[in-house]
């Protein structure tokens, strides 16, 4: 017999609103939303999308008014409770934009919870258009079914994050060398910090490891590029010790 088709389809669109979503909830879509459902998904009047605002969950949602600049929707009914990310953070030297751009999309597609952009000697790019980042999260978090969006703080030089940052669980992604990463990632809240295009100088290398809670972990025997480090990092880890097994 054929089985009830779930609802609602994994295929609907997924939008992320300011909010607050609660039942019966009338939304206006900004006018980038509304051609995407209007002019490229050619979505009208009585279509459902899904939407999150990243604390109440996705809901199931109805087209109500549609125009060429403009579109409203209904929220209806709450689909998926709000989702607990680990806390797990990515703590890393800024590569160049496009890369920069690859290395947050995967961090949120892959269930980091927070972004902390770190300033290292050797750190190329000092400065990151954040209005950008939170964009790239956005769509990443739509992309992958988050229903709770990642954070990204303001850039800030390694020696005083090292300093300020306390002495939770920090796994130094280390090119020279370190230890085998799943015999020692322990369960959540955990940071991950890894380097920049130049990797980190020995005075910096020396300060990250007599840090607190840091543990120099391995990535294997080549050099990898900074974003796929950061990529192998966490994937290891949420595989590992994060929400992979769950
Ligand atoms: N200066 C380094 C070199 O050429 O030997 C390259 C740095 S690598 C491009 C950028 C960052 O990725 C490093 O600082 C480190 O955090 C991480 N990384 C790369 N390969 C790694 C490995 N095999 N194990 C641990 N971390 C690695």
């Amino acid at each position: 017999m054929a089985r009830t088709p779930a609802w609602p389809p994994a295929s609907l669109p997924r939008l992320y609103v300011e909010g607050p979503l609660g039942p019966d909830m009338p939304i206006a879509l900004d006018r980038a939303q509304a051609n995407y459902l209007g002019n490229v998904l050619r979505l009208a009047t009585g279509d459902d999308v899904l939407l999150f605002d990243g604390r109440h969950g996705e809901w199931h949602a109805r087209i109500t008014a549609a125009s060429k600049k403009a579109m409203q929707v209904h929220a209806v009914t709450q689909v998926r409770e709000q989702e607990t990310v680990p806390d797990v953070t990515l703590a890393f030297a800024p590569v160049k934009k496009g890369k920069v751009d690859f290395l947050i999309e995967k961090a949120v597609e892959l269930g980091v919870r927070h972004l902390q952009p770190v300033i290292t000697e050797r750190t190329i790019v000092r400065s990151l258009n954040l209005d950008r980042m939170r964009a790239h999260i956005i769509e990443a978090a739509e992309q992958c079914g988050r229903t709770a969006l990642a954070t990204i703080a303001q850039p800030i030089k390694l020696e005083r994050w090292l300093s300020t940052r306390g002495d939770g669980a920090l796994y130094f992604a280390d090119e020279n060398g370190g230890a085998n990463a799943l015999e020692r990632y322990a369960p959540p809240p955990a940071t991950i910090l890894t380097g920049p295009e130049g990797g980190f100088t020995d005075k910096e290398r020396g300060a990250i490891r007599a840090t607190p809670g840091a543990t120099a972990i391995s990535l294997g025997p080549r050099i990898l590029r900074a974003e796929t480090a950061a990529l192998a990092a966490i994937a290891t880890y949420m595989a590992g010790a994060g929400d992979w097994s769950d």
